[in-house]
């Protein structure tokens, strides 16, 4: 199934499981589908493994499942994508005032109706942890994760440290942490560095202009 490209490695620079999954697409990419990551289901699952929500076991039962059934693997994919515009407005709307936050919430809230009830307690040692449930009856099962920990970061202080990249080129979302809080880029060696260029040329253009 894979195209003729490789396909780019994921990256985790947004410090939170809802941010990271944002930052799966290039919001502002030039071409539609130049900037995405998750090209196919098959890439959905490997980043799903990859975040920690999704265990070898049940990545590989659906990649089976992907190879038998295509169709309901690109189903799920716009379905992934359409979940993560909803939760990359909803974010907006909370860091820049547009889009209009209380306008976006029925979406996010029509994803958590959505979600099936499968997060159980497990043993883990001598203490118990919340795990997701079997993916066995649903190949969206790495959706859900992402979409309750939106909605929780949402709802928690930590909301106050979400920024967006000061490359307005970018979308990209992260929890700035950082002790002064000031990070401006999603990562200093791309956004950063691509800003950075930008001024020097202007400042030569001046120069060459007189100016
Ligand atoms: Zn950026």
């Amino acid at each position: 199934m894979a195209g003729a490209e490789e396909p780019k490695p994921f990256k985790w620079v947004g410090g939170h499981l809802s941010l990271d999954f944002n930052n799966t697409v290039d919001w502002k990419g030039l071409e539609p589908g130049a900037g995405e990551y998750l090209t196919d289901y098959g890439r959905l699952v490997a980043w799903g493994h990859e975040a920690g929500v999704l265990s070898e076991r049940d990545r590989d039962a659906l990649l089976r499942t992907w190879g038998e059934q295509p169709a309901l693997g690109r189903r799920i994919l716009e379905k992934a994508w359409s979940a993560r515009t909803t939760m990359h407005r909803v974010f907006l709307g909370t860091i820049t005032g547009t889009p209009d936050l209380g306008a976006e919430l029925p979406a996010i809230n029509a994803l958590l109706y959505e979600a099936p009830g499968q997060l159980a307690c497990e043993a883990s040692g001598r203490s118990c942890e919340w795990v997701w449930s079997s993916c066995e009856d649903d190949a969206a099962c790495m959706i859900w994760p992402v979409v309750r920990a939106a909605s929780q970061l949402l709802t928690s202080p930590q909301l106050a440290d979400v920024k967006t990249c000061a490359n307005g080129r970018c979308g990209w979302l992260f929890l700035d942490t950082s002790r002064k809080h000031n990070r401006k880029w999603c990562e200093m060696g791309v956004c950063g560095n691509r800003a950075k260029a930008r001024r020097y040329y202007d400042r030569r253009k001046r120069q060459a202009e007189g100016g």
